[in-house]
This record gives C-alpha cells, sequence and structure tokens, in this order.
C-alpha cells in the first residue's frame, strides 16, 4: 500500500493501542487505582511544589501505553551499541574534543570548568584508563523525512522515521521508572480488560542492565572491600529512580555497598590515598566506582569546593560514570560536530554502520563565529519555526524555540553564539490519550501527546578497547503536543512506554 505523502502542517495520529473515549465510570476507576499502584511500585517522585522528605507523589503518567512503530523501535535498540562505539571514541580523542569546544570554552564558564578538569587530568597523565558509560540515546518520530529514510507505518497513514534529540553521557535518568511504565501500563491494560495488549510492549531491563555494567566497573576493579558511590543532589526529586538502582544492587549483589554523598560532603569527606585510590571519611573507605546523578549543571556547583571535589575524583583511580571526557563529549556541541559531513570515519570504520547512524541526525549547525555560523544565523532568521536552538546545558528548559530564536541570536554577540548550536526542529506524529497527574482534574481529557524515547546503552572501555558494549532497555516520556518540552521531573512530560505497532 501506497502511504500518502504527509501534509506540512497537520501531524499524523498514531492510532490508540485501545478504543477511546474510556467510558466514565470505568476511567475514574481505573485513574484511582492507577495513582495508588504507581505510588505504591515506585512509579513516583517527591513533590517540588509540596516537599518533604517523606512523602512521595506519582509521577505523572500516560494512562495507556502510546503507539511507536515497531521497525522505528527495533532499529533504535540496534543502532545503541554503535552509538556507543561512537561516543567512546570520541570522548577519547583529545584533539577532536579540544578542536570542536574551543570556541564554546571562550564563551561558557561551565564547559570550561569541565574542560579545565579535563587539561588537567590529561597533564598529570589519566589515572584510571577505563570509562563507564550509561549513555541514553534520545530520539523522536520525525513525520517530514527525507526520502531514504522513509519508513512506512500503516498505522500512521504516513511515514515517519526516527531522528536524535541528544546523547546524554551523565546522570542519564529513567533506568527504573522506564520499566517501572511498563509494568504500570500493563497493570492499566489489564484492569481495563485489555491483557492481549501486552504482548506488544517490549521487554524493559534498562535497571538490571545499567546496575549490572556499574557492577562489572566494579568487577573490573577488583578491590573487595570498595563500594560505589552515587554523587547526588542536595535535595533528590526523582528519588524512586536513583534508588532502585541502589535497591537493585544492594539485593543482587549484597556484598557491595552503595553510598550517596552530594559534591560539597565530598568536598569534606574525600582524600586521595597513596595509589591514588579515592579514600571517604575518617574510616578512609575506598570508593571503586562512581555514578554521577548530579555535577552536569552550574547549580549543582555551589563555589570552589564543589568544583574541587570533582576534580579529586577525576583524579582518583576510581572509575567514573562518567568520566571528564565521556562528559564533555555529551555536550550539545560534541552532538553537532559529530554531524558534520566525513566526521565519522574519524571514530567508525564499517561504512555501513556510518550510514545508519547519518540518518539519525536531522540538521544540526554550528554558531561559531564564522562563515559557517553566520549561515547558520541566516537560516534560523528566515525560518525560525523550523529551530530550536540550543546551549551546552543539560535536564531541560534551556533551549530556544522557534519565533523567540531571532531576538535570543539578536542578544548574542559573535561570540557568544558559539556557545550554542542550532537544531532542526522535528516535527512528530500525535497520539491521543489521558495525561495522568498529581492534582489534575477528574475525570481526564483526552489530548494530543507526543512522545521521546530513550534508548540506554552501557560501554566500558579504555582509550584502545571496548570490553563492554551492550543495548539496555528503554524509557518513553511523553507530553502535551503543544508543548516545547517534556521533562518530566519538571513537571511537563509523563511516563509512558511504547506500545510497538506494525
Ligand atoms: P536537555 O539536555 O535539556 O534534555 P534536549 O536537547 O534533550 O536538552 O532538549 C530538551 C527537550 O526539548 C527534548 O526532550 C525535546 O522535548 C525538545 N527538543 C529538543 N530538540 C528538539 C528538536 N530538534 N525538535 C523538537 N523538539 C526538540
Ligand atoms: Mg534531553
Amino acid at each position: 500500500m501506497e502511504a500518502p505523502t504527509p501534509s506540512s502542517d497537520v501531524p499524523p495520529v498514531l492510532e490508540s493501542c485501545i478504543p477511546l473515549p474510556i467510558d466514565e465510570s470505568q476511567l475514574l476507576e481505573v485513574v484511582e487505582k492507577a495513582k495508588d499502584w504507581a505510588i505504591m511500585h515506585g512509579a513516583a517522585m517527591r513533590s517540588k511544589t509540596d516537599f518533604s522528605p517523606d512523602a512521595l507523589q506519582f509521577a505523572p503518567f500516560i494512562l495507556t501505553p502510546s503507539s511507536f512503530p515497531r521497525k522505528e523501535f527495533e532499529k533504535a535498540v540496534e543502532l545503541q551499541t554503535t552509538l556507543n562505539e561512537l561516543m567512546h571514541a570520541a570522548s577519547h580523542d583529545t584533539d577532536f574534543l579540544r578542536d570542536t569546544l574551543q570556541g564554546t570554552i571562550k564563551v561558557d564558564a561551565f564547559t570550561r570548568s569541565l574542560f579545565e578538569i579535563y587539561e588537567i587530568v590529561l597533564k598529570e597523565g589519566i589515572c584510571q584508563p577505563l570509562s563507564l558509560g550509561l549513555l541514553r540515546s534520545d530520539l523522536m518520530l520525525e513525520t517530514r523525512c527525507e526520502n531514504e529514510c522513509r519508513v512506512q507505518c500503516r498505522r500512521a497513514k504516513a511515514y515517519c522515521c526516527w531522528k536524535q534529540v541528544e546523547i546524554n553521557s551523565i546522570a542519564s535518568g529513567f533506568g527504573h521508572l522506564g520499566p517501572a511504565s511498563k509494568s504500570l501500563q500493563s497493570f492499566i491494560l489489564r484492569e481495563l480488560g485489555y491483557a492481549e495488549k501486552l504482548a506488544q510492549l517490549p521487554e524493559n531491563r534498562a535497571l538490571y542492565g545499567l546496575c549490572d555494567a556499574m557492577v562489572e566497573a566494579w568487577k573490573l576493579q577488583a578491590r573487595p572491600q570498595a563500594v560505589i558511590l552515587f554523587v547526588i543532589e542536595d535535595i533528590t526529586y526523582n528519588i524512586c529512580d536513583q534508588r532502585f538502582h541502589e535497591f537493585y544492587i544492594r539485593e543482587t549483589y549484597p556484598h557491595i555497598q552503595v553510598i550517596r554523598r552530594t559534591l560539597t560532603q565530598l568536598q569534606e569527606q574525600a582524600k586521595l590515598g597513596p595509589h591514588r585510590e579515592l579514600l571517604l571519611g575518617s574510616e578512609n573507605l575506598e570508593v571503586s566506582v562512581i555514578y554521577f546523578r548530579a555535577g552536569y549543571e552550574p547549580g549543582h556547583y555551589y563555589g570552589e569546593q564543589e568544583w574541587a571535589a570533582r576534580l579529586l575524583m577525576e583524579r582518583s583511580s576510581a572509575i567514573k560514570c562518567p568520566s571528564i571526557q565521556y562528559h564533555l563529549a555529551g555536550t550539545k556541541k560534541v552532538q553537532q560536530a559529530l554531524a558534520k559531513p566525513g566526521i565519522l570515519k574519524r571514530f567508525i570504520t564499517d561504512e555501513r554502520k556510518i550510514d545508519t547512524i547519518k540518518e539519525i541526525f536531522t540538521g544540526l549547525y554550528s554558531l561559531d563565529k564564522n562563515e559557517e555560523g553566520d549561515e547558520a544565523v541566516k537560516l534560523a532568521l528566515s525560518n525560525p519555526e523550523r529551530y530550536v536552538l540550543k546551549p551546552q546545558r543539560e535536564g531541560g528548559g534551556n533551549n530556544v524555540y522557534g519565533t523567540d530564536i531571532p531576538a535570543a541570536l539578536d542578544k548574542m554577540s559573535e561570540d557568544e553564539r558559539s556557545a550554542w548550536i542550532l537544531m532542526e526542529r522535528i516535527f512528530p506524529p500525535v497520539s491521543r490519550g489521558y495525561m495522568i497527574r498529581p492534582g489534575g482534574k477528574m475525570p481526564p481529557e483526552i489530548v494530543n501527546l507526543v512522545s521521546e524515547l530513550g534508548i540506554f546503552g552501557a560501554v566500558i572501555g579504555t582509550k584502545d578497547k571496548i570490553i563492554y558494549n551492550k543495548q539496555v532497555g528503554h524509557m518513553l516520556r511523553t507530553k502535551l503536543s503543544s508543548a516545547n518540552e517534556g521533562g518530566v521531573a519538571a513537571g511537563l512530560g509523563a511516563l509512558d512506554s511504547p506500545y510497538l505497532i506494525d
């Protein structure tokens, strides 16, 4: 069957996994049940508006899973180990990182501070040759994709293929909430009488896969008394996601201790031992693996002491997730540089792999102070709705969209532009469903939604050799189709999971 050409204005609608609307009394009942199920199984967070360290609220969720084309899901899953390989190679190419980030670090103080740590450890000699990458490649379906990568998605009555939004190399969250969303929506589908639909929800072992990779790093260190350290923020809102990592490790590998410290506490408690072991407190507790769930945004560093803690950890023999070079390789600027023509062959030898990676990039443009940057500015000004402007920040809420772009560019000097990249906007298909949020209207209304899939990868290796490379699971976040961004912790997005359609 020939699929029609996508219309440029009205996005195609993916068919819902069950007939909608749900009868009101059934809806009210299942929503009440689902909210309790979510809290009681850790599909939950601490509230930002009504904070108490002793209380949890269910995380916003979509009542039933959102449709996602199976072929595209499978392609994304299959590509992950290649993306792991790419990120591993890019993060170990000092010249590439220096060249790519040189303009950015002149004007972006945060990236500069990270880069200074990198330069210090390079000069001293990197003490721990192994890096642990727990990556998450985020992607959206694109309905306006070019011919060569169009895949027919029959139920959407349109073509769609997926495009990468970004790849995260630090604090890639939802290893627990991803699988928990599947469990929650499976419960709901069963309660609604659609048990037969569960076969279309793919298995999701993200939590185990991420933790097993941490444990693998711990084993490679061969320090039986050493612990795994989670570096955390002062207040952890996304506490279930983090704690379930810890609890899984403790249950499955009870001989491995997990501890949590903030950067500020680490500055007070941490020192290096005679062989640059990271030692904590008066009892000299040794840390052999560090998992950063904080440290990815300027607000996590109150001053010199938090930066000193970060440097100390980097100088240690602990395996870092991420090491500083992995953190730098996860910047938006590096993502843009990787999409430049001809760059991939520097990192990947297999031509077929290069071709598949190329397909997932949308247009990514440098805004550096040169002719190329000037051209990108012209592009953005001529048609701002087609673009997103991104700084070197993580965690959501930092980008500039569409018609806000001209004013943002206008305010920047040519030098300041180097801190940003320009990216083509992805136009995903819409799905319809119920978004359930704490304090939300009851009964909920059917709304238009768009989803973002994240695929998790785990990789361990040295500059020259990868010794562990896996795709380990996924997560789906869904937001109102009218919203630009969809962070769940920010209250904009909701937990979801893919319902695979052929
Ligand atoms: P962050 O590091 O803050 O998560 P992202 O690049 O992931 O930065 O952007 C945040 C959000 O903005 C994404 O989750 C997505 O919802 C939206 N977004 C980012 N890039 C695009 C794009 N090219 N097209 C459409 N939406 C985008
Ligand atoms: Mg993101």
